[in-house]
This record gives C-alpha cells, sequence and structure tokens, in this order.
C-alpha cells in the first residue's frame, strides 16, 4: 500500500470522520500531498467526504471516514502488509470473473449485476 495512503487510513482507521485540517495535522502531510492522496482513495471507494452539519452562515465543512463496509478489509490490509486492496469498476469484474456466462451469474443463478453480485461485500 502507499505510505500516504496508509498514513491517512490508519488515521481515520477508529471509524470517526475527520476534517481536512485534523488530518493535516495528524499526517503532517502538505496541504497538496494530502487533498491528492485523499481523492485518490475516493476514487477507490477506500475513504468517503461527507458534509457536516453546520450552524448558521459561511462554507460547508465536509469531514472524511473510511466507508463501513470496507473498514474490515483496511483493517486487514493495515495489519498485514501481505494484504493488499484492489478495487476495481464493476464492468472490469464482469469480465475476470469465473461465474460470469453471456451476462449470467453461475453463483447467483441470475443476471451478472453489481446489486446481486455475491463477490460485492453490501452495506449492513
Ligand atoms: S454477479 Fe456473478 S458473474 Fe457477475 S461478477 Fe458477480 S459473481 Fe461474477
Amino acid at each position: 500500500m502507499d505510505p500516504f495512503d496508509e498514513r491517512i487510513l490508519t488515521a481515520l482507521q477508529g471509524g470517526k470522520p475527520k476534517v481536512f485540517t485534523q488530518l493535516l495535522d495528524e499526517t503532517g502531510f502538505s496541504h497538496n500531498t494530502l487533498r491528492l492522496h485523499l481523492e485518490n482513495l475516493a476514487n477507490q471507494g477506500l475513504v468517503v467526504k461527507e458534509k457536516r452539519p453546520t450552524t448558521g452562515l459561511g462554507r460547508p465543512k465536509f469531514a472524511y471516514l473510511i466507508p463501513p463496509r470496507v473498514r474490515q478489509q483496511v483493517s486487514a490490509a493495515l495489519s498485514d502488509p501481505l494484504i493488499e486492496i484492489v478495487s476495481l469498476p464493476f464492468s472490469r469484474l464482469k469480465r475476470l470473473c469465473r461465474f460470469e456466462k453471456g451476462g449470467y451469474c453461475k453463483q447467483a443463478r441470475k443476471g451478472c449485476e453489481a446489486q446481486d453480485c455475491p463477490q460485492i461485500k453490501k452495506e449492513e
């Protein structure tokens, strides 16, 4: 895992959402480095950005957290360097999947669709 991504995920591992400035303090990264790696982690689905409730006027605040459905995998990858997290679009998974046959899923015994895919861990 990229050491910058690893430091950010470690800071978020506790599950508590953190704002950008908190992550800046905890990681010690530059503003740009943190912003780029947060974008990269968000594109992989490993971090989400949530709007925080604000009282009164002013710009909305956002906090970053690891989505519950990937927390277990992220913890496993952070605790074992041999575990690597791979994220790919469903269209790519379909092409790689041994259960897929002509748009049909032999494992789910129905059409090969992301919402029914047994390979994808669903939100609890
Ligand atoms: S739905 Fe079935 S065939 Fe399609 S990707 Fe998932 S496991 Fe593979």
